[in-house]
């Protein structure tokens, strides 16, 4: 398959990966920034075959390892009402909130149903004008967009019956409060390829010169990962802090001019709380007043909700990179992806859930050629 195969060709991984050993002379804790990044880190056994002075460290980006729990019980008291069908995608329906998830309203008989675009749910407003329809809008810099998109789309459309539960984030605050933490380990970022090709790499060469940290823009194979991974190092070892774009296959500096004016016109910038991380200010988007009619916060008028996350869960410390998910006494015993006690056990991109797939269980580290798809695996090796 184009574009993919050829970034998993082993004699190319094998050739970075002889430069890396090459380059490093001293420890380096490098961060991948998004939870795609680190379940191809795990899926292909990358971290185990680096040098063992590379410390890959898991960063906060996972859209709904992060949606704050009064997101949750938010959108789990709206989908609850008898007038109201609540789309989302898939995997928001297992996030647990305080005591129950989407999964188990629905089998109490709310209209929970599962979209794979903003757009179905907005069709399905179209065919329901008796009902309102909420679409659960969460995630980065990449979802927003056709979120936005799609409420533009209502009004223009006269949908009325059509709202938004918004809790979109942004990185660059998220970069700049990880390294502002007294307890920050993190020499070096891959940034999120997918973010920078909406958003592009203007916010980074600040960051980059603030915290004196090399960021290089990284995308999600194999190939991308190890090539991020040697320009940071090498950048490390020189004692630079330059923002670097690898993944110039995607990225253009100035990113997708036409999702950021829809960006810029739907949403304005306002303080968000990270689950498991606690408020973070300027990190989110909500949408602009002109578009108040269809937040669904503020049509549904929910207010403020008592929230309780289970004592058990330290997602906060994962998503910090504070510790590795094995290193949580709840994981693989009362916390497992059947019973997620946090999101981020749940998520596709969670890297509790990536611990537990791969079998990431902890005690003596498993060699790649002992995990079931390493680089050897999956052709790259
Ligand atoms: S293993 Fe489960 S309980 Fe532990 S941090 Fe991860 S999600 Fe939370």
């Amino acid at each position: 398959m184009k574009y993919l195969e050829e970034f998993q060709n082993p004699d190319l991984a094998r050739r970075l990966l002889d430069e890396i050993h090459a380059t490093v002379t001293r420890p380096w804790a490098l961060m991948e920034v998004c939870g795609g990044q680190t379940h191809s880190i795990i899926r292909h056994g990358i971290d185990q075959l680096l040098p063992e002075q590379i410390e890959l460290i898991h960063g906060p980006g996972c859209p709904v390892c992060v949606t704050p729990l009064d997101v949750i019980d938010k959108a789990l008291e709206i989908a609850s009402r008898p007038d109201v069908i609540f789309c989302s995608f898939g995997d928001m329906l297992r996030v647990p909130g305080t005591g129950r998830d989407l999964f188990q309203v629905r089998s109490e008989g709310g209209d929970v149903r599962v979209v794979y675009s903003p757009l179905d749910a907005l069709r399905i407003a179209q065919q329901n004008p008796d009902k309102q329809v909420v679409f659960f809008g969460i995630g980065f810099e990449t979802t927003a967009p056709p979120n936005a998109m799609t409420v533009h789309q209502a009004r223009k459309l006269g949908i009325r019956n059509f709202s938004l539960l918004v809790s979109h984030v942004r990185v660059p605050p998220a970069i700049e409060a990880i390294m502002s933490s007294a307890d920050c380990r993190v020499q070096a970022f891959l940034a999120a390829g997918h973010v920078c090709s909406v958003m592009g790499i203007e916010e980074y060469p600040e960051l980059a010169e603030r915290f004196r940290v090399p960021i290089v823009v990284t995308g999600f194979e194999p190939l991308d990962i190890l090539e991020g991974v040697r320009r940071a190092v090498r950048q490390l070892e020189r004692g630079e802090h330059t923002v670097d774009n690898a993944y110039e296959r995607a990225v253009r500096p100035e990113g997708n001019l036409a999702a950021k004016a829809m960006l810029a016109d739907l949403f304005e910038v306002t303080d968000r709380a990270w689950r498991g991380i606690g408020m973070i200010p300027h990190s989110g988007w909500r949408l602009a007043e002109k578009y108040r009619e269809f937040d669904a916060e503020h049509r549904f008028q929910v207010g403020e909700i008592a929230t309780q996350e289970p004592a058990a869960c330290r997602a906060g410390e994962v998503l910090q990179g504070l510790i590795k998910p094995h290193e949580c006494e709840a994981f693989g015993t009362a916390c497992t992806p059947r019973t997620p006690l946090g999101a981020t056990m749940v998520s596709s991109e969670g890297a509790c859930a990536a611990y537990y797939l791969y079998r990431r269980l902890g005690g003596t580290p498993t060699r790649p050629e002992q995990n079931q798809q390493t680089l050897e695996g999956t052709s790259v090796g």
